[in-house]
């Protein structure tokens, strides 16, 4: 990590000292896992417009054609965590990281070990069924069904309905489950390490601007660093490079 020394160890000065710290990570830190910035050119949303593959009225409207951009949204869900991912859980079990808010719905920080994430555009770890209410985890659904069907009961005959995997599209409100446990993790939090997102997207993006006006610090790790963002410190860097250093500097610390 060279170049870092002296900003890496004051990040873990300050990890180790601060009273509550959180994490809130984007897409940046999946790309590591091979997960291409839905974003980004070339990207998911570059190929399929949002405003016809990702709503709730286009899939209520037409499922089979949603399905064909959630295909593909499916083999995000093969990816593997990353040492940035181990490293975030590594700051959590050593009690140095309250949670994560992530903005991702590939579920790789659970993957990766950590407990306390709240996942603010849903997951598509599992899906629903929108007729009868049904929940499958993913690992449950048959591959060669395209697009899955509900294999429950409603109204005494079999439902058979199309599920939709359980991220939050681009008409949809965030979870208000998640909404309360982010107010509940944030409030407080002296320390947020924004990680692989350019704190664009509303209101995710309000998360460290709270921590900032609480007196607390922002270190952000962003290859790209974001432009709207007041942080004390940043790596513009690969957060699989940055966060696994940070923690080795943390252990040492508490050593
Ligand atoms: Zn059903």
């Amino acid at each position: 990590m060279a170049g870092h020394e002296e900003d890496l160890a004051k990040a873990a000065r300050w990890l180790t000292t601060a009273r509550k710290a959180i994490g809130l990570t984007g897409a940046g830190i999946s790309t590591e896992s091979g997960i291409p910035d839905f974003r980004s050119a070339g990207g998911l949303w570059s190929r399929y417009n949002p405003a016809e593959y990702a709503t709730l009225g286009a899939f209520m409207r037409d499922p089979e054609k949603v399905w064909r951009m959630l295909a593909e949204l499916e083999e995000v869900l093969q990816a593997q965590p990353n040492p940035g991912h181990t490293a975030l859980a590594e700051l959590e079990q050593a009690g140095l990281l309250a949670g994560i808010v992530t903005q991702n719905v590939d579920g790789l920080h659970q993957a990766g070990g950590s407990r306390n994430v709240i996942e603010f555009h849903g997951s598509g770890r599992t899906l629903s069924c929108l007729t009868c209410g049904a929940v499958y985890p993913n690992s449950e659904i048959d591959r060669r069904q395209r697009p899955p069907r509900c294999r429950g009961e409603f109204r005494g005959a079999p439902c058979e309905a199309i599920l939709k995997p359980d991220v939050v599209f681009f008409d949809e409100q965030i979870p208000p489950q998640a909404l309360l446990d982010t107010e509940r993790l944030v409030r407080d939090a002296d320390l947020i390490l924004v990680v692989g997102t350019s704190c664009e997207v509303w209101p995710a993006a309000g998360i460290p601007h709270q921590v900032k006006q609480q007196g607390g610090r922002i270190v952000e790790v962003n290859l790209e660093p974001a432009q709207e963002l007041p942080s004390d410190l940043v790596f513009a860097d690969k957060s699989a490079t940055v966060l696994p250093a940070l923690a080795e500097r943390v252990r040492a610390l508490r050593q």
